[in-house]
């Protein structure tokens, strides 16, 4: 079958030692301290087959997410951005929706021609973080995409606990085709959700939330936020297009922080109260948290979804005077995140359809990842016909 291949060097940078086991499995824990050189391939591979408890499935749509952008993108020094877990060759992609095409032994609720979306972080089930619910933090995490078979591919293998159906969808939308899209928003819409609401504990009806970062990850913020009751929404977005989807998806207000300093900002629009939730999903921690130290309410939380390296320097003092909290979060596994979205989604209470910004047929999906490093986009799809 055809599939999209991420290639590289391994090279350890200078002073990283990898693990023995990263030695033994060639999966490097942090693919930025590793892999060097990326290409994005377009290629044949073998066809695979469901093993038990697995299905096999039929891509059908297949977001490019910001880690793909990561893994296409290198530093001055050639290294990948990404620093999730990465055994190369994969074939790349993980917000996909599909049709199941084959039942393997064991399956238990899914039957051919079933639609659904698939989380992408395959949790062990067995050590003790995904025991004490931390599927997110298992330290024997794959990631579909990246140290597991992708969905740049026309079909894949999952097993059926990372499923989930979309054909009520489909029935409630009168459309397939816009339930496998909207489909494939789930799994970045819920590294949000799991950020704001399992790991932070959401807020309350009534709260000011500001979001900064209008990428896929901050946009459905905005939308969660919107749907959670928040009384306002702002959005802190340096690209004009990407504002404007905020606006679309939900936010009250859009801010290019450059002309409006996020701090002093949010404190006008919000009489001084300040921000009860705030979203870092701008992976800009240097520029984002000297203005967000100026912006918490009284027992406002921060959540940091986006991702940096480097270290930022944070004014500690104010969470003691506004008793307030940081709290990082990464994954979308667990915490009911998926069939939650799934029912908003079925409620229509879930505007993310304009997140929707570009769209590419199957055969251009490496121009889909070129493309999605200009960083203007909301989200774009691979589309198979
Ligand atoms: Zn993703
Ligand atoms: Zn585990």
């Amino acid at each position: 079958m055809k599939a999209v291949v991420l290639e590289a060097d391994w090279d350890p940078r200078a002073g990283y030692l990898p693990s023995a086991r990263e030695l033994t499995t060639r999966k490097a824990t942090m693919a930025s301290h590793v892999w060097r050189h990326p290409r994005f391939v377009a290629t044949e591979v073998a066809d695979p087959a469901p093993a038990f408890g697995e299905v096999l499935l039929r891509v059908r749509v297949c977001g490019v997410c910001g880690s793909d952008t990561h893994c296409y993108e290198h530093d001055q020094d050639g290294y990948v951005l990404f620093s999730g877990p990465v055994r190369v060759p994969v074939t790349v992609g993980h917000e996909y929706t599909a049709e199941v095409v084959e039942v393997g032994p064991g399956v238990r609720h899914l039957r051919p021609g079933m639609l659904v979306a698939a989380e992408g972080m395959l949790y062990c089930g067995v050590c003790e973080a995904c025991r004490t619910g931390h599927p997110n933090q298992c330290p024997d995490l794959d990631m579909v995409g990246f140290s597991a078979p992708g969905a740049y591919a026309e079909y894949v293998t999952a097993q059926e606990r990372f499923l989930w159906p979309l054909d009520p969808l489909a029935e409630r939308l009168g459309s397939a085709h816009r339930a496998l899209e909207l489909g494939a928003l789930i799994e970045p819409i819920a590294c949000s959700y799991n950020g704001m609401f399992v790991s932070a504990g959401g807020f309350l009806p009534g709260a000011h939330v500001a979001v900064f970062g209008c990428g896929p990850i901050g946009l459905g913020a905005i939308a969660l936020a919107r749907a959670a009751g928040a009384a306002t929404v702002m959005a802190f977005e340096t690209v004009p297009e990407r504002r404007a989807v905020a606006l679309a998806v939900g936010a009250d207000a859009a801010y290019d922080p450059r002309d409006a300093p996020a701090g002093d900002t949010i404190r006008e629009r919000t009489r001084g109260w300040g921000a009860d939730m705030i979203v870092e999903a701008a992976g800009a921690a240097l520029q984002t948290m000297p203005q967000i130290e100026r912006a918490f309410s009284p027992g406002g939380k921060m959540v940091y979804l986006g991702r940096t390296g480097l270290r930022a320097p944070v004014l500690l003092d104010v969470l003691v005077t506004q008793a307030a909290g940081i709290v990082g979060a990464r994954g979308h596994a667990g915490g009911g995140c998926f069939p939650r979205i799934l029912r908003l989604l079925e409620a229509e209470r879930l505007n993310v359809a304009p997140m929707i910004t570009r769209r590419f047929p199957f055969a251009r999906t490496i121009e889909a990842v070129a493309k999605s490093c200009d960083r203007t986009d909301g989200k774009i799809l691979v589309v198979h016909e």
